[in-house]
């Protein structure tokens, strides 16, 4: 712990904590101490983790790096982390990530952007360590805690793990609890761990998931030892390479990480099939009417009355707007009015009710795949290596939203993901290999991963 918090505060220019727990920490190291020396050790005991700042930890600050939350400390602590608390973790203190989740590179933050450990080779430009989960990554990537959380609406674990070298796991919707996890998108937001090792994260995942009675959509199922699955064979497995994600204008080298992990899979003992996905190209004007839909909805409840900041008006309705607007980054408006208009009479058939049927889609196209015998689907995580602060901020979103081009179906359908670094791009910037599984088979994710790292 003592460690872990000095790197911390020698590495403040990465700006990926938001909050340090420094004497919280060495009281929880304390008392892990104590239970391993009463024989009480827990599976996790004593381990130093971060927390994405979207999950609510009682008695520690809680924004989701938005100033609306400005504030904010919550009475409560979410089952995801209560239950690391539970099995011996220890608390260094909350991470930085894009407000509300929503991004891709970490620049959307109240708390202003997260700076990658990485460099390009012989060039000292600041580079993202992608989002939301940027904090998260970087932390784990530099060495400022042993593993972290992260939440993941459409990719914000995933492509983050893939731009630092990291592993990042999302496991099925349903598999962690909801419950005193920020809302983003609920129908989409699912919990998962970031670790240095696909061993890591397997340990973490097993403390974090599992039923909750306060979260309904949480599923009543064992967790099993994902530990147990690393190292297991992979003999016989089927992959799928999905030929819709070969897309237009990909970079030779992510042709090559792909074709490399096949190879590496196939060396494993699995097969490796050509599989079809044919709706993908849907996935991502599907997932940005969906998400901002339902996070308009679950916005609605920052009116400067229940939580955090509140800017004073003439009357109760000017005191909402006036604190919505002062709250609220500009990528979170743009969502809320995304949101609301696909919503709107007149425009929810033409949108919402239309992105709803083509999830249902996307869904069967997995549906029909696994049911032909896959057991799980190959793919890049990200389209290009992480890119510069600032380069992909111009006046078109749409070339930010482009990046989760991979990641987003997997949510839409609900299915567990992985991403594991594979490789390196030519000026030596880690890029990761993406394994998607059927609901709830999270263990041959693990297995398939650990033959590839
Ligand atoms: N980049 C995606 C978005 O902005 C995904 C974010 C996430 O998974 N939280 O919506």
């Amino acid at each position: 712990t003592e460690a872990y918090l000095a790197a911390m505060e020698a590495a403040r220019n990465l700006n990926a904590f938001t909050v340090a727990t420094a004497d919280k920490a060495r009281a929880m190291a304390e008392r892990a101490d104590a239970r391993i020396a009463a024989g009480e050790a827990g599976p996790l005991e004593g381990l130093p983790l971060g927390v994405k700042d979207m999950f609510a930890t009682e008695g520690v600050p809680t924004t989701a790096c938005s100033k609306i939350l400005d504030g904010f400390v919550p009475p409560y602590e979410s089952t995801v982390t209560d239950q690391l608390w539970r099995d011996g973790a220890v608390l260094l203190g909350k991470l930085n990530n894009d407000e509300f989740a929503m991004g891709s590179s970490n620049e959307t933050s109240a708390f202003g952007p997260v700076v990658s450990p990485w460099r390009r080779e012989g060039d000292e430009t600041p580079l993202v360590p992608g989002g939301s989960s940027g904090g998260s990554a970087a932390a784990v990537a530099g060495f400022l805690c042993a593993g972290a959380t992260g939440t993941d609406t459409g990719g914000s674990i995933r492509q983050p793990a893939a731009f630092t070298g990291t592993v990042g796991i999302k496991p099925t919707y349903g598999r962690c609890s909801r419950w005193g996890i920020i809302a983003y998108a609920s129908s989409l937001d699912q919990a998962g761990a970031f670790a240095r090792t696909v061993n890591d994260a397997a340990i973490l995942l097993r403390s974090m998931a599992g039923h909750d009675p306060k979260d309904s959509t949480s599923v009543q199922l064992q967790v099993p030892d994902y530990e147990d699955a690393v190292g297991a064979s992979v003999r016989g497995k089927r992959i799928g390479i999905p030929r819709e994600y070969r897309v237009d204008g990909m970079s030779q080298e992510i042709c090559e990480l792909w074709d490399q992990g096949a190879q590496m899979l196939r060396d494993a003992g699995a097969d490796v099939v050509d599989i079809t996905l044919p709706h993908t190209r849907y996935a991502l004007p599907a997932y940005y009417i969906v998400a901002p839909a339902e996070a308009s909805s679950n916005l609605a409840r920052y009116d400067g009355v229940r939580y955090g900041a509140r800017v004073p008006g003439r009357d109760v309705i000017d005191m909402y707007e006036r604190t919505r607007a002062a709250g609220f980054g500009a990528e979170v408006k743009r969502r809320i009015m995304i949101g609301t208009y696909v919503l709107s009479a007149g425009y929810y058939d033409a949108y919402y009710l239309k992105a709803q049927r083509v999830r249902t889609l996307i869904k069967r196209d997995f549906d029909d795949v696994f049911a032909a015998g896959v057991d799980a689907i190959l793919t890049p995580t990200t389209p290009s290596p992480a890119f510069a602060i600032g380069e992909k901020t111009s006046a078109d979103p749409v070339e930010m939203y482009l990046n989760d081009v991979f990641t987003v179906t997997v949510n839409l359908a609900g299915l567990p993901a992985i991403s594991v670094p594979a490789g390196f791009s030519a000026d030596g910037l880690p890029l990761g290999l993406q394994l998607i599984g059927r609901p709830f088979e999270e263990e041959t994710l693990f297995s398939l991963a650990q033959a590839i790292e």
